[in-house]
């Protein structure tokens, strides 16, 4: 369901939100509502803009370059977060650009991450990629690897906050995003980025504490 304006949907997202932290005995606050604009042009994050949102995420480095600069100048106390997959050779350009970066998947990245941060002397707080459902095609590091990964970002002093992950499609994410909680648990990391359009109740019953919303605040993409 829908609302036709921007507010109203953000209101909804945010309802959901307070409720399931409710239900869960947490605080709102505790959880940060990324409105992920990828695809959607100037003209439609506006007026998510105007109804209070400041906190975006993008997947591609390329389209929030295009995007965003323009629309950080127009209002103060934007914060943008890095979503998708990001390739090496773009590492100091999302550093130069992001806020925080939710797609560490790989050795070759944590290097290329930690040498373009030395180098803009500016520290985005990271998360780890899981491919918590160790599904072939998908992104994130596997399950088996991630405190070798681990290991290797702590040793590059990248700011490694949490762990992210998009639990399998089609089946009850519950179980993945409680899989994902306890290996954050594990490694001592504080912060969760899970949930999307379609399960962030689900996911902030169980601690997530960065939710990525598309679809249910901009519409289909
Ligand atoms: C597109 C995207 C989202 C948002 O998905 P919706 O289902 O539209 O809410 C969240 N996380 C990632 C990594 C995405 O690429």
């Amino acid at each position: 369901m829908l609302h036709d304006d921007a507010a109203g949907r953000l209101h909804a997202v945010q309802d959901q939100i307070a409720r399931a932290t409710r239900v869960a005995g947490r605080a709102a606050e505790e959880v940060t509502l990324i409105a992920v604009s990828k695809t959607h042009d100037a003209a439609a994050i506006r007026p998510l803009i105007a109804a209070g949102q400041r906190v975006f995420g993008e997947n591609r480095v390329q389209e929030a370059q295009g995007k965003w600069p323009a629309l950080r100048g127009e209002t103060a106390g934007i914060a943008l977060h890095l979503v998708g997959q990001l390739q090496s050779n773009k590492a100091g350009d999302a550093v130069a650009l992001f806020d925080a970066i939710h797609s560490v998947d790989r050795s070759s990245l944590v290097t290329a991450l930690a040498k373009a941060m030395d180098a803009a002397d500016r520290r985005p707080p990271c998360f780890i990629q899981v491919n918590i459902g160790d599904e072939p095609q998908k992104g994130g590091c596997p399950t088996a690897d991630l405190p070798a990964l681990l290991g290797e970002a702590r040793q590059a002093a990248l700011p490694v906050a949490g762990l992210m992950a998009v639990p399998p499609a089609g089946v009850e994410p519950a179980p993945y995003f409680a899989l994902l909680a306890k290996l954050a648990r594990d490694h001592g990391l504080a912060e969760l980025s899970m949930g999307m359009s379609g399960d962030v109740e689900t996911a902030v019953t169980i601690g997530a504490t960065h939710v990525r919303v598309g679809t249910a605040l901009f519409g289909a993409r």
